[in-house]
């Protein structure tokens, strides 16, 4: 008897180490799938922006050799204009890479300090103010009193350029409103769009690595920056999360500490992968 359940046994362990093989395999077979994929939207959104910007810059070229007195102070302005926004998307394409090599190795240096999330919301609302306009999005601050948070000032300023780019991007050219705010323990950021919302069944997925809900390239991405946005306050002891409705628009809110962890150094550090 005892033969015959020690060979039960033996059969019941390889199953399990089959399963866990092949479970091993899918997960590997997912993750050289999501590499691939990447990649190739990673090389399709790098080269975008070249074709215009080599377009813009041959055209000028051409009109400056000919006879730069025929240029209109106009047309030269919105030649440079179109440079000018396809070098500025070349390098939040290639900055985001470059969080992602660093966070995944858990190399990124954090400088923590106390911020005024208002001042940071200023200054945010003040750069978003031509591309909120171009987009046609209203954007109404509200951000009066000063509202201490603990963090690193550069990341949280990439943190407000990331959510209020995609509030434009996916906003519809309706109203966004940026506010924040603080409670006894945490300091609050909060981007409201009206615009196109994000399905029920897509709403944790965001914040994953190349996650793109909306797959259409219309919209452009390497679905890169609330990834990276999840790194930088789970680094920096904060949250974010999102209600959202699909046609009715999302609202993004991201969660700080207001003061120093005892356990924070309080100096400059690295994330851990
Ligand atoms: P991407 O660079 O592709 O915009 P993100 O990480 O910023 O990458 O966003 C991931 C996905 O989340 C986007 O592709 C989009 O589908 C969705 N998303 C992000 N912000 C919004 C928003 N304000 N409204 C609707 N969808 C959004």
């Amino acid at each position: 008897i005892s033969e015959a359940v020690r060979n039960q046994h033996a059969i019941a362990v390889a199953m399990d180490a089959e399963r866990q093989m092949e479970r091993l395999y899918a997960d590997a077979m997912e993750a050289v799938r999501v590499r691939e994929e990447f990649l190739t939207i990673a090389s399709h959104e790098l080269r975008t922006p070249l074709t215009p910007l080599a377009l813009q810059i041959g055209s000028l070229q051409r009109a400056l050799r000919a006879d730069p007195s025929r240029l209109s102070h106009e047309r030269l302005l919105g030649k440079v204009e179109i440079v000018a926004r396809q070098v500025a998307r070349l390098h939040r394409l290639v900055s985001d890479l470059l969080d992602l090599s660093l966070l995944t190795a858990g190399n990124i240096s954090l400088h923590r300090e106390e911020v005024d999330l208002a001042a940071a919301a200023r200054d945010a609302a003040h750069r978003f103010q031509e591309p909120a306009s171009r987009a046609g999005c209203a954007l109404r601050l509200s951000a009066d009193k000063p509202v201490k948070g603990w963090g690193d000032r550069t990341r949280i300023d990439q943190i407000f350029t990331q959510l209020l780019s995609n509030a434009i991007k996916y906003g519809a050219g309706a109203p966004i409103d940026l506010r924040v705010e603080s409670d006894d323990d945490v300091a609050r950021i909060v981007v409201r769009d009206r615009g196109i919302g994000i399905p029920p069944d897509q709403q944790a997925r965001i914040f994953g690595r190349f996650e793109r809900a909306v797959s259409e390239q219309h919209y452009g991405g390497f679905g890169l920056g609330l990834w990276i946005v999840k790194q930088l306050l789970d680094a920096l002891g904060g949250s974010i999360s999102v209600e959202s409705a699909p046609g009715q628009g999302s609202t993004f809110t991201v969660e700080l500490p207001r003061r120093e962890a005892a356990t924070d150094s309080g100096s400059t550090d690295t994330t851990s992968p």
